[in-house]
């Protein structure tokens, strides 16, 4: 498709961000152009339409396609926070990082056997998708699917959560 691939150039990349030997990903540029978003934001839920009551989005930049797709599919959206950020967390899970570990939290507000899909940008080591379908599991609902934009090979995250749906890979 003549925009997804358009989609795909716009994808930035950073050496040495955030420390040396890292190749850093941007959507940025992708997000700031109308065609890329809409196209790319169709791409990833295409293998789940009409089968998610809710899509949830891992803080930051998974809030952003969250939401958009919320907006499209007319679906609701649950915001999975970093840590520190919730007044009454309903749920937390800590996993590891390469260099120490990192907690993300959810509201109570999933109904039981809820069904929800889950977004974000990057997929890598794959830890964040697994925390948050853990995530999700607490709060007693269901993950019918994962999706990020982008995911980067090598990195064992494909091993790590199972299935994934992924839009480009690099
Ligand atoms: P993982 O938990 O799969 O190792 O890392 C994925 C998380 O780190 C995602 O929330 C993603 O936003 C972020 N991340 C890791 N590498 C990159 C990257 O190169 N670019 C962007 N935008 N995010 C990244």
């Amino acid at each position: 498709h003549k925009d997804l691939a358009y989609a795909e150039s716009l994808i930035a990349e950073t050496p040495d961000y955030p420390e040396p030997g890292v190749l850093f990903r941007d959507i940025s540029p992708m997000l700031a152009d109308p065609a890329a978003l809409r196209e790319v934001c169709a791409a990833i839920v295409e293998p789940f339409k009409g089968q998610f009551d809710i899509v949830g989005g891992i803080e930051a930049r998974g809030f952003l396609l969250a939401g958009y797709i919320a907006a499209t599919e007319g679906v609701g959206m649950l915001p999975i926070r970093k840590a520190g950020k919730l007044p009454t967390p309903a749920a937390a899970v800590t996993y590891n990082l390469e260099y120490g570990s990192a907690t993300i939290e959810a509201p109570g507000v999933l109904k039981p056997g809820e069904r929800v899909l889950l977004v974000d940008d990057v997929l890598a080591t794959g830890g964040t998708i697994a925390a948050a379908r853990e995530i999700v599991s607490q709060l007693g609902a269901v993950t019918i699917g994962s999706a990020v934009i982008l995911e980067l090979l090598g990195l064992g995250g494909r091993e790590h959560v199972g299935d994934i749906h992924t839009v480009f890979t690099a």
